[in-house]
């Protein structure tokens, strides 16, 4: 792209403000539109499951509006309805075009809409956006028994939030343990009794039939696929997303399982690219076309896709890493160890503080740390740099993932991992890292 092209940033949340912070940061003097279609200040999505329910004064904005105006970044709170390819204009729901020399689209995802009976009921809420988490806040506190279906990182964080108001909250999910398709069952296990000891109820392995209802239309409770009902008055579903894919498929850009990109983030149309959770890319780590839902995973694109339009070619290869906060419970998770075939724990969980080395085909694939932050820095450089500790020597007495990472990682950090960027991402605050 030429330094003084203009570039449209189509959304304005974790990635889309990255990309037009690093875009300047880089030098890029042209225009950078970034066009978002929430209300306020682009903001940052984890504390809303978290902190954001228990404290309304929880920062969460990624930045102040001076950050915008002083590096004219012209922010626009409108929609993009359409992108005419070969005219290069997108156009924009209050009516405007704009021309373009290069698009990035950074769109993310929305919550999957749960195909149940009952699912339109007064009391049923979702968490993607600011304005659910200050509803779901408002609700928790008139509510007496909540329900949450769907035990992956959404359902989980809700649940220990919702433990700290007292009330009654029960987790329903299909599979037989918490957050299944993202930890072993190691930290399953871990995660679900500590749940249990603050007292929420958890309906491992069952499926809900459908969503009861009174004569105003308001929930009263959930029925279960074993004849059960798990009275509840505030039902929260989190089962899941689907990628914002809508704009890329009606201009006729390749769309999978996410709007396709090369290793560059291009899509098949050589000015736009696509970044975050919408965009599936091809993999250094899987080895396949791959869609992460993660803060890291939009941000590091964002900053590789803003190298690239500058000048660069250097294709995006970070290593995935991913975070939940539950109770005082912090899990950190490096590199994409979920179709392990053998597992080494490092540390004791009865302590609260252990490791979950997960081996896939006699290499390290990925580390789940909870409470062992040391552990995570060293898993990441590790799988940074492609090395892998054997697992026998991972079995032995003393054995230190960080003195491993200290021994047979040194003195490469800078050249081998360039977008893996942990200590350079925008906004983030200091309790969710
Ligand atoms: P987003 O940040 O979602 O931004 C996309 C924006 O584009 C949205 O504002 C959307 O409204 C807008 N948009 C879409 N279409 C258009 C259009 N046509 N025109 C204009 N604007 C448009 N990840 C973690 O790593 N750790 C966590 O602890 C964590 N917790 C989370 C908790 C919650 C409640 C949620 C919902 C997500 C959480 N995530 C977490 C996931 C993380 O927030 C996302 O992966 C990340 O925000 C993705 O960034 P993105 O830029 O791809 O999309």
């Amino acid at each position: 792209m030429k330094p003084d092209g203009t570039v449209v940033i189509v959304g304005a949340g974790q990635g889309g403000v990255q990309v037009a912070a690093s875009l300047r940061e880089r030098g890029h003097a042209g225009p950078v539109v970034l066009v978002g279609d929430e209300p306020g200040l682009p903001y940052q999505r984890p504390p809303l499951s978290k902190r954001f329910l228990l404290h309304p004064q929880t920062p969460i904005e990624l930045r102040p509006q001076s950050f915008y105006e002083r590096r004219h970044i012209e922010l626009r709170h409108t929609r993009v309805t359409s992108i005419d390819r070969s005219a290069r204009r997108v156009r924009l729901a209050d009516g405007d075009t704009l021309a373009y020399d290069h698009i990035v689209l950074a769109m993310g995802a929305r919550n999957r809409i749960a195909p149940i009976d009952g699912i339109t009921l007064d009391g049923i809420v979702q968490v993607r956006t600011r304005d659910d988490a200050e509803r779901l806040r408002t609700r928790l506190q008139a509510a007496s028994h909540l329900a949450i279906i769907g035990a992956g990182f959404i359902g989980m964080e809700v649940a220990a939030a919702a433990a700290r108001t007292g009330i009654a909250t029960t987790v329903i999910e299909a599979i037989h343990r918490p957050m299944a398709r993202a930890v072993s069952v190691a930290t399953s296990t871990h995660v679900a009794d500590l749940h249990r000891a603050q007292g929420t109820t958890l309906r491992l392995g069952r499926t809900v039939v459908r969503l009861d209802g009174d004569r105003t239309g308001a929930v009263t409770g959930v029925r279960l696929d074993d004849g059960s009902l798990v009275p509840a008055d505030l039902v929260v579903v989190g089962v899941g997303v689907t990628p914002a894919v809508e704009l890329a498929t009606e201009a006729g850009i390749d769309v999978g399982d996410g709007i396709r990109v090369d290793a560059f983030l291009r899509t098949s149309d050589p000015h736009i690219s696509a970044i975050g959770d919408c965009a599936e890319f091809p993999s250094v780590h899987t080895g396949a076309q791959t869609r992460l839902e993660s803060v890291q995973n939009a941000v590091d694109q964002a900053r590789c896709l803003s190298a690239c339009l500058t000048g660069a070619t250097t294709p995006y290869t970070a290593v995935p890493w991913f975070w939940t906060e539950q109770f005082s419970t912090k899990l950190q998770i490096a590199g994409l160890g979920q179709s392990y075939d053998e597992s080494t724990t490092l540390g004791d969980p009865a302590t609260g503080s252990f490791s979950v080395l997960l081996f896939k085909d006699g290499l390290l694939a990925g580390v789940e740390s909870v409470n062992a932050p040391a552990d995570h820095t060293a898993a990441r450089r590790i799988l940074a740099f492609g090395k892998s500790p054997r697992r026998e020597e991972t079995t032995a007495d003393g054995f230190s993932l960080r003195q491993w990472a200290d021994r047979h990682c040194r003195n490469q950090d800078r050249t081998a991992a360039p977008h893996d960027s942990a200590d350079a991402r925008v906004g983030l605050t200091a309790d969710i890292r």
